[in-house]
């Protein structure tokens, strides 16, 4: 069954309204078993006219959100019942719906709310507890023109996702049938590109029957994704431990940050940070991972030298011949937040984020790593990611959270 969706809204297009709609979509269709095979975004007014008229003619069912309104630029209904050659009538219920929704509130109707009463006829009234516009359905029968199911859905997500699922999904299930559920699975690898993938595995995953996969490159990351019957995505995730395990994140698209959480937690450990560069972002990843109270004691942003001299006691003789972007003030840093925090390990970081400030011997986009361990040694790691602020700070925060992730599983 081939669905595709229009979403309507100029605010949409001017990146005022991001379009949450088709990814919101996606995720519902497919735990149905279902997939979108497109989606188009159309300012408000007659652009509709064209897009609708394609993909009406393309699809099997179109999930058509926005433009419901009362006001002069929500054109859907009207668009969609011309180019079907369906007439619109007053719809009773669809009246009686809008009056008791303005009576409930106390306020008064606007005339321009009776628009919204106004259904094609054949088509389906979709009740709307949230809002004034109800949604349409316009089955495959009183379409004239093509087979397809048409759903004409409000823009709001607080008035369409009630509507999706008390509406839409049974609508939809009786459409498709039977359809298999597809089970999916999502590795998470750190410390190797697309690339390694592409050339280690990607022929033997092509070979496994039924699976479907793909890669999502992110900073620091990459997710594979494996679709298929449980038998194809076991085959699917063996062959790829077998070849790069150790760069494995997790298994059940759970994040670095969360991943080091639960590793922290199995050995009742604490952890503290000591950032500079990233400016607090290791901190605010680790706090983001419910539970996180349970492992985390304290992070300092020693930005500035006087700081990390005050704070965490790295000697400013250090700092003066070294500089702040090295090797002893990565170690002095972590073993300052450790012996400060009494936590049993501690992470730091001190780079150069650009654009200015980098010198040959350290450019942009260098960083050190500080890892201590209460009890054990301290290790430090150069790294090097020459990317624009934001980016750094994000590589640098997971190349950090990826050297503490080794330690806790025991690996180099
Ligand atoms: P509507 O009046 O039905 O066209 O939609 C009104 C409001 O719904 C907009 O102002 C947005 O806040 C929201 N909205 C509409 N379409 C989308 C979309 N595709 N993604 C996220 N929000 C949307
Ligand atoms: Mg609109």
């Amino acid at each position: 069954m081939k669905i595709e969706i229009l979403n309507t809204g100029t605010e949409l297009l001017l990146g005022n309204t991001l379009n949450t709609h088709g990814g919101w979509f996606g995720r519902q269709l497919f735990a149905m078993g279902l997939r979108v095979a497109r989606q188009a975004t159309v300012p408000d007014g007659e652009a509709i006219h064209e897009a609708f008229g394609e993909m009406v003619d393309r699809a099997d069912v179109l999930l058509i959100t926005g433009g419901l309104g009362p006001t002069s630029d929500d054109l859907t209904r009207e668009i969609v019942a011309e180019t079907l050659g369906i007439e619109l009538h007053q719809d009773e219920q669809a009246l009686r719906n809008l009056e008791s929704f303005f009576a409930l509130r106390d306020k008064p109707m606007a005339p321009a709310n009776l628009r919204q009463a106004m259904v094609p006829i054949g088509a389906d009234v979709l009740p709307n507890p949230n809002g004034t516009a109800p949604g349409l359905y316009l089955p495959p029968r009183i379409n004239g023109r093509s087979n397809c199911a048409v759903f004409l859905l409000p823009g709001p997500p607080r008035e369409l996702y009630p509507m999706f699922h008390s509406e839409v999904a049974p609508r939809l299930r009786a459409l498709a049938g039977v359809s298999d559920v597809a089970e999916a699975a999502e590795l998470k690898f750190t410390g190797i590109g697309e690339s390694d993938f592409h050339h280690g595995i990607d022929a033997q995953l092509a070979d496994i029957p039924g699976l479907e996969y793909g890669y999502c490159a992110r900073i620091g990351e990459v997710d594979l994704r494996l679709i298929g019957s449980p038998e194809a995505i076991a085959a699917g995730r063996d062959l790829a431990l077998n070849s790069f395990g150790g760069h494995l994140i997790s298994d059940d698209g759970s994040s670095l940050e969360a991943t080091v959480v639960r590793l922290l937690r199995e050995k009742a450990a604490k952890l503290a940070t000591a950032e500079s560069c990233t400016g607090g972002l290791i901190a605010n990843r680790v706090t983001n991972v419910p539970g996180a109270s349970e492992v985390f004691t304290h992070g300092w942003v020693t930005y500035a030298n006087e700081a990390k001299a005050s704070q965490l006691g790295v000697p400013m003789e250090i700092l003066e011949s070294h500089g702040a972007v090295s090797e002893e003030v990565a170690r002095t840093m972590a073993e300052g937040s450790l012996r400060e925090s009494g936590a049993d390990y501690a992470i730091a970081v001190t780079g150069i984020a650009g654009p200015t400030g980098g010198t040959e011997e350290k450019p942009v986009g260098t960083a050190w790593l500080g890892l201590a361990e209460k009890g054990g040694g301290t290790l430090a790691v150069k790294v090097f990611h020459p990317r624009a602020r934001k980016d750094f700070k994000q590589a640098v925060s997971q190349s950090a959270l990826e050297l503490l992730r080794r330690r806790l599983v025991g690996m180099g």
